[in-house]
């Protein structure tokens, strides 16, 4: 049986280690503050929002949460991402996506200050994430990095296979396992035999975004797999994208859903902002 990496507690020990470097900045009269950006009324957004809220109010950073209707323009919002940008009392900015369909989500992630960009998904960060020399890290990956390491399991020279590509996950998953010498593979909807791939994978991650995608057949014995995926079942249950029941008869270590990868994404969100708040003011 794989043994559980519990990413509530690892997201614990990050969050606490915030916290002592928040109270530090505040007796030296720094507050640090993220506004959180919400449009419109999707139910998975609002909880996510009140989750990160919850982990401002544990680690001492004030949350602003700024609520637009979901008709709201372009210009309107772009607008109001410029007057954060311009408020130097704000040290994060975060867009909760996805947004509306008539936004343009490129355009308004452009809009966001790249040093108050505590998602890391202006081009800017992305960039400077390629080439090394980043600020801040996107954080369900970095989270991952943080989990993998849980395992005491060295990515150098292991075969990682990421499962999906997307801007947000998979493809800066790539790059960070790249960075950490990791020989990556990623995989997306047209990878020709994906179990060839999957089968071989000392570290697995899915993020494919269809629930119970992976199962022990495609797991190598031992693997360390990770799963991002986060699907609301009928019942209103969350499940991954890996078969759980299956999968931890095989793997070595994996990540449950909840209490994964979803917390430790929360936990980089705050030390992002941290950083943000110590890089503006000098420290
Ligand atoms: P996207 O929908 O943007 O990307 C999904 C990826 O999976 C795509 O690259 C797609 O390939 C690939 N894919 C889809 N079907 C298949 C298939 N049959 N075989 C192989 N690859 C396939 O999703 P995200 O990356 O944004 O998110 C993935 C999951 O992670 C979702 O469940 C999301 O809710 C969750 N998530 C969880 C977070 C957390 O904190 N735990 C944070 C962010 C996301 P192609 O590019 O070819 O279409």
């Amino acid at each position: 049986m794989a043994n559980i990496i519990n990413g509530k507690l690892i997201a614990n020990q990050v969050k606490n280690n915030v916290k002592l470097e928040v109270d530090k900045l505040k007796e030296s009269g720094i507050e640090v503050c993220l506004a959180v950006v919400l449009v419109g009324n999707d139910p998975a957004s609002k909880v996510y929002v009140r989750n990160k809220k919850l982990a401002c109010d544990k680690v001492g950073i004030i949350s602003k949460e700024i609520l637009f209707d979901e008709n709201i323009s372009q210009n309107e919002l772009v607008s109001a991402i410029k007057d954060l940008n311009n408020d130097n009392k704000i040290n994060g900015i975060l867009v909760q996506l996805p947004l509306p369909r008539h936004l343009d989500e490129k355009e308004i992630i452009r809009s966001i200050d790249p040093v108050k960009d505590v998602d890391a998904f202006h081009p800017v960060n992305v960039g400077k994430i390629m080439i090394g020399e980043y600020d801040f890290l996107p954080c369900t990956p970095a989270g991952i990095v943080d989990l993998i390491d849980s395992t005491g399991v060295d990515i150098c020279g292991k075969n990682c296979v990421v499962v999906g590509r997307s801007n947000i996950v998979g493809k800066p998953m790539a790059m960070l396992l790249t960075n950490r010498s990791g020989t990556v593979t990623v995989c997306h909807s047209k990878t020709n035999k994906l179990i060839e791939f999957t089968k071989k994978a000392d570290i697995l991650v899915a993020a494919v975004g269809v629930a119970n995608f992976i199962n022990a057949d495609m797991i190598k014995p031992g693997a360390v797999v990770i799963d991002v995926g986060i699907n609301r079942m009928q019942d209103g249950k969350l499940c991954g994208d890996v078969d759980f029941a299956s999968a931890e008869k095989v793997a070595g270590y994996i990540t449950p859903v909840p209490g994964g990868v979803g917390p430790m994404t929360i936990a980089k969100l705050m030390e992002n902002t941290l950083r943000a708040a110590k890089k503006q003011n000098s420290i």
